[in-house]
């Protein structure tokens, strides 16, 4: 290997190593431009937080929670995972469900996925990815599920965002089905769910489904309370 082609190799891994600075010269930056529109800002923040939303959605890097909504720090609590599921043996996002709920009482909780979601189309195919299989059966259950509606859609893309609103739809109905909220609505208090899609391609969130506090719940998912 010629020295000059070895230099090109040190800049360029010299180069990607230093991308994360980047990161930290931007956060200087923020906490200044905070502080001289507020020089209380962050004492504020620090203070507490109580936040009206739960943010339940995709980890793609396209969708960030806060930007989406004109929201701010303090606003917004945030789970995010691939292709927004809420899966009742998962017990990352049943604790921050349970915090959401019972602690910070939020208002709305929001599961909100987005048209070209990697994590719906990857469910929608026949490969084996290895151990993230296990997650996406989650949506292959949903395909499964509304099958009748999916297979009678012919052009693949309408399939294909057909079946990330309902995914949308079933993850909704699944917080729904947890004690957490059900334990929620029996005591009275108004948390509404909500079902969103966010179209890349517009910036638009769709709404697709909402319940109310009180909604029902389908047969053996309802829990009974003293
Ligand atoms: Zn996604």
């Amino acid at each position: 290997m010629s020295s000059g082609i070895l230099f090109i190799e040190i800049f360029q891994k010299r180069n990607q190593m230093e991308l994360y600075k980047r990161l930290l010269l931007a956060n200087k930056a923020w906490a200044a431009e905070k502080l001289d529109l507020d020089e209380n800002y962050f004492d504020n923040l620090a203070a507490d937080q109580k936040p009206d939303f739960l943010w339940i959605g995709c980890s793609d890097s396209r969708v960030p929670a806060n930007e989406l909504t004109g929201t701010h720090p303090g606003e917004m609590f945030v789970h995010r995972n691939v292709a927004n599921l809420v899966v009742h043996t998962d017990m990352n996002m049943l604790s921050v469900l349970q915090y959401a709920v019972e602690v910070l009482k939020v208002k709305h909780i929001l599961v909100v996925g987005h048209y070209q979601c990697g994590g719906v189309k990857a469910s929608m195919t026949n490969k084996d990815f290895g151990l993230i299989n296990k997650w996406l059966r989650n949506i292959k259950d949903v395909y499964d599920k509304h099958s009748a509606e999916l297979d009678a859609i012919h052009e693949e893309k309408k399939r294909f965002d057909r079946l990330v609103e309902l995914n949308v739809v079933e993850q909704v109905k699944n917080l729904a089905k947890t004690t957490i909220v059900q334990r929620a609505w029996h005591k009275g208090e108004q948390v509404h769910l909500h079902g969103w899609v966010f179209g890349l391609h517009d910036g638009i969130i769709k709404p697709i489904i909402e319940m109310p506090p009180g909604s029902p719940v389908e047969g053996v998912y309802r829990y009974d309370f003293e």
